[in-house]
C-alpha cells in the first residue's frame, strides 16, 4: 500500500483543460430563468442586458459535457492552482477515528476562497467583449476582493455593492478591494432607485445580498459597456468552479482512493456544485455510487427547511426568476448571524439534484461550527473561514459515526476558504457572546410570503 502523503499536489502540466457541466449529465435539467414579465424562459438575447455573451451561451448549455478552459484563464490559474488536496491525520487522531478525511484546500490565493476560480473566468469573458467594466454585490467580501483581482489583472473597472452589515464589520476586507482598484459601496445605499426604495422602507436595516444584488444589477444595465457579474447560484459559475472537483477526482485517482461521503459547505452553490460535478456525473451516468451532503447554516436553511419554487434572484426584483430552493427573497438571516452563506436562494442545478434524491442536506448551528473551526485550526493549522467551517463540522460528525461503527470511511471535504478576515466572529465565539438562532416557522412564513405567486 502506498502511503498517502500529507497533500497531494498535481503538476501544472496534470490541472484540468476542461470544465466539467454537470447539466449534460442530468436527465431532469434544471429549470431554466424565467422573464418575470412573460413567464417564458430567458432568451440569449434577454440575458446578454445584463450578461457577458460567452457566459450567456454556458448559462443557457445544458448539453456539453466538457467546455474547454481558455488558455488565458489556465495561465492566471497557475499563479495560485492546483491547489493541493490534503490529508487530514492530524485531525483523523485528534479525533481517534478510523475514517479517512481529506480536504480540497481552496484558501490559497489573496481573496482566501474558491472564488477566485470563477471571478477570473467572469473578467476574461467580460476584456474579450470590450467591455469597460463590471458591477458585482459581495455579502462578506470574498468574492468581491476575488473580481478586484481578476478585474485588475484585465484593466478592467470594478464596482462592488457590499452588504452593508459586512461593510462596517469588514473595513479590512473593503481597502483590499481598493488596493486592487475596485470601487466599494456599502448596499442599501443612495445611488441607486432599489437601494433609496430599500432605505425609505426599511431605514437602519444591514442589508442584504439579494439587495446589493439589485443595486448592482441596476447600475450594469443603466451603465453604458458594464454588465453585472455574479459570484455564486448561477450555472455558469458552477461550471467554472468544477476545476475544483475535477482536480480532487484526478489527485484521488492518482492515490486509487474512492470517497464514501463528499461534504461541502452550501451559500449559494458554486464551491459544492464545483467540487461534487464529477462525482455526481459518475452518479448520474451509473458509474459510481457517493453519499453527497450540502451543510448550510440553520439561520439560513434554503435546502431543508425552504420550498422548491421560482422566486427572484434579488430582493428588488430586477433578475430573473429562478426555480430554486428559496426561503423568500425578503429573507434576511437574524442579525446575530455571522457565519456567511447567507443567500435566500439556492442553485437551481444543486435544487435539481436535490430533488431529485442525487444528495443530502443538513444545517448546523453557528455556535457548534465554530467550535469545528477552533479545533480545525489548532489540529490542522489552517484558520478556516466560517462559511468552510459548516462542512469541517458535518465531516467531524460523519468521522464520528465512524469511531462508533469502526467503519474505515473515505470522506472528502471543501476547505473553501481562510478565515483571517472573519476574527470578529471569532471574537464574539472566543467571549462567549455567541448564541445560536434558529427562525421559526413564523419567521419563515415572512420570507415565503416574499415569494411571487406564479401560475405556469
Ligand atoms: C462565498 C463562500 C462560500 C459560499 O458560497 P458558495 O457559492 O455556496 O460556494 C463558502 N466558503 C467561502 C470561503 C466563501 O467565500
Amino acid at each position: 500500500m502506498q502511503k498517502i502523503p500529507y497533500k497531494i499536489y498535481l503538476e501544472e502540466s496534470e490541472m484540468p483543460k476542461y470544465w466539467y457541466n454537470v447539466r449534460a449529465d442530468m436527465k431532469n435539467k434544471p429549470a431554466p430563468l424565467l422573464n418575470p414579465g412573460t413567464l417564458k424562459p430567458m432568451t440569449a438575447q434577454e440575458l446578454s442586458g445584463v450578461f457577458c455573451e460567452e457566459l450567456v451561451q454556458q448559462e443557457l448549455d445544458n448539453e456539453t459535457q466538457q467546455i474547454e478552459i481558455p488558455e488565458e484563464i489556465r495561465e492566471y490559474y497557475k499563479m495560485f492552482r492546483p491547489s493541493p488536496l490534503m490529508r487530514a491525520y492530524n485531525l483523523e487522531k485528534k479525533l481517534g477515528t478510523p475514517a479517512k478525511i481529506y480536504y480540497k484546500f481552496e484558501g490559497n490565493n489573496t481573496s482566501g476562497s474558491h472564488k477566485l476560480n470563477s471571478a477570473i473566468a467572469q473578467a476574461y469573458y467580460a476584456k474579450k467583449q470590450g467591455l469597460k467594466g463590471v458591477t458585482t454585490e459581495t455579502g462578506a467580501g470574498q468574492w468581491g476582493t476575488a473580481l478586484s483581482m481578476a478585474c485588475s489583472y484585465f484593466g478592467l473597472d470594478c464596482k462592488v455593492f457590499m452588504v452593508k452589515v459586512s461593510y462596517e464589520q469588514k473595513p479590512f476586507r473593503r481597502e483590499v478591494m481598493r488596493t486592487y482598484g475596485a470601487s466599494v459601496t456599502p448596499s442599501p445605499s443612495d445611488t441607486t432607485n432599489v437601494g433609496r426604495k430599500m432605505l425609505e422602507e426599511f431605514p437602519g436595516t444591514t442589508g442584504s445580498l439579494g439587495c446589493a444584488i439589485s443595486e448592482a444589477v441596476e447600475v450594469a444595465v443603466g451603465t453604458e459597456g458594464y454588465r453585472y457579474v455574479l459570484g455564486s447560484v448561477l450555472n455558469q459559475v458552477l461550471l467554472h468552479q468544477s476545476v475544483i472537483g475535477v482536480e480532487t477526482k484526478t489527485a484521488l485517482d492518482k492515490f486509487g482512493i474512492k470517497p464514501d461521503i463528499i461534504i461541502g459547505c452550501a451559500g449559494g452553490g458554486s464551491n459544492l456544485g464545483g467540487l461534487i460535478a464529477p462525482f455526481m456525473g459518475e452518479k448520474l451516468r451509473g458509474e459510481a455510487d457517493y453519499r453527497i451532503i450540502a451543510v448550510e447554516p440553520a439561520s439560513c436553511p434554503s435546502l431543508t427547511r425552504g420550498k422548491y419554487v421560482y422566486d427572484f434572484c434579488d430582493t428588488g426584483m430586477v433578475c430573473p426568476l429562478a426555480k430554486m430552493y428559496t426561503l423568500g427573497n425578503g429573507f434576511i438571516p437574524a442579525p446575530n448571524h455571522a457565519g456567511g452563506l447567507r443567500y435566500h436562494g439556492m442553485s437551481s442545478v444543486l435544487s435539481q439534484l436535490f430533488d431529485d434524491g442525487m444528495m443530502e442536506a443538513r444545517s448546523v448551528e453557528q455556535t457548534q461550527v465554530f467550535a469545528a473551526a477552533e479545533q480545525f485550526a489548532r489540529t490542522e493549522g489552517i484558520l478556516p473561514a466560517p462559511e468552510s467551517a459548516h462542512a469541517i463540522c458535518a465531516a467531524v460528525d460523519e468521522a464520528m459515526k465512524c469511531k462508533e461503527t469502526g467503519e474505515e470511511k473515505t470522506i472528502v471535504f471543501g476547505l473553501t476558504g481562510t478565515g483571517y478576515f472573519d476574527m470578529v466572529a471569532y471574537e464574539k465565539y472566543h467571549n462567549g457572546e455567541m448564541s445560536d438562532y434558529i427562525p421559526s416557522d413564523d419567521d419563515l412564513a415572512q420570507g415565503f410570503a416574499t415569494i411571487p405567486d406564479i401560475k405556469l
